[in-house]
């Protein structure tokens, strides 16, 4: 094939070889951003909610998200995914069960059962409470934390002060959303937490 010439996924040809993975990697983050549903002005005026169910309700799209979180968490020798209340779930779960680890749940304030540590943070709309039972981790555990999107970061960072509070170890924190424009992500790079994301919208 000519090189710049679109095969028939829509992938550039390299000259001598498989596609660019940069370019596939693109195609990929393209791929998810059209399942994302932008919900003007909920939960409150102002706010684009970036509604990540459209790529649950399609499985080819759900289960490219947790192929690519398990081909980057594989080689990290992880021992717990830890997701964060309720979205982090359904992702955290499907990733820890691919990567034969445990996972726990960081919930909102008053959901937990057990002896419980909790932070306290400020949300892109409003303020809220993150909790963790005290068993959840051990010291020293290496944790991957999981949300669905990163907006100011005040969530995955409450979530990362819980974890080292236990003594554990927060490895990275990972969502399916970046919004950089509310400065979450470089929030959380600045405190000391390797983040990633698969993908990012520009504006709120
Ligand atoms: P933050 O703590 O500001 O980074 O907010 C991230 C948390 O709030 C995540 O659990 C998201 O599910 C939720 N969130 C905040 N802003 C949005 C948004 N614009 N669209 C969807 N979810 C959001």
């Amino acid at each position: 094939m000519r090189r710049g010439a679109l095969d028939p996924r829509g992938q550039r040809a390299t000259m001598n070889g498989p596609p660019d993975p940069r370019q596939t990697m693109t195609r990929t983050a393209e791929q998810l951003k059209a399942r994302i549903r932008t919900v003007p002005d909920w939960p409150q005026p102002g706010v684009q909610f970036r509604d990540i169910t459209p790529i649950l309700r399609d499985p080819a799209s759900f289960r490219l998200v947790v192929t690519l979180l398990v081909a980057r968490y594989q080689p990290r020798g992880i021992d717990l995914v830890a997701g964060i209340d309720a979205r982090g779930f359904i992702f955290g779960a499907a990733l820890a069960h691919e990567l034969n680890r445990g996972f726990v749940p960081i919930r909102k304030k008053g959901k937990l059962p057990f002896t419980t540590i909790s932070e306290d943070y400020a949300l892109e709309y409003g303020a809220a409470s993150l909790e963790i039972h005290t068993d959840a981790a051990r010291p020293g555990d290496r944790v991957l934390l999981i949300d669905d999107l990163i907006a100011t970061g005040g969530t995955l960072l409450a979530a990362s002060q819980l974890i080292e509070r236990l003594g554990a170890r927060v490895v990275e924190a990972a969502a399916i959303v970046d919004l950089p424009d509310l400065g979450g992500s470089t929030r959380l790079r600045a405190a000391g937490i390797d983040t990633f994301t698969l993908l990012s919208f520009d504006g709120h």
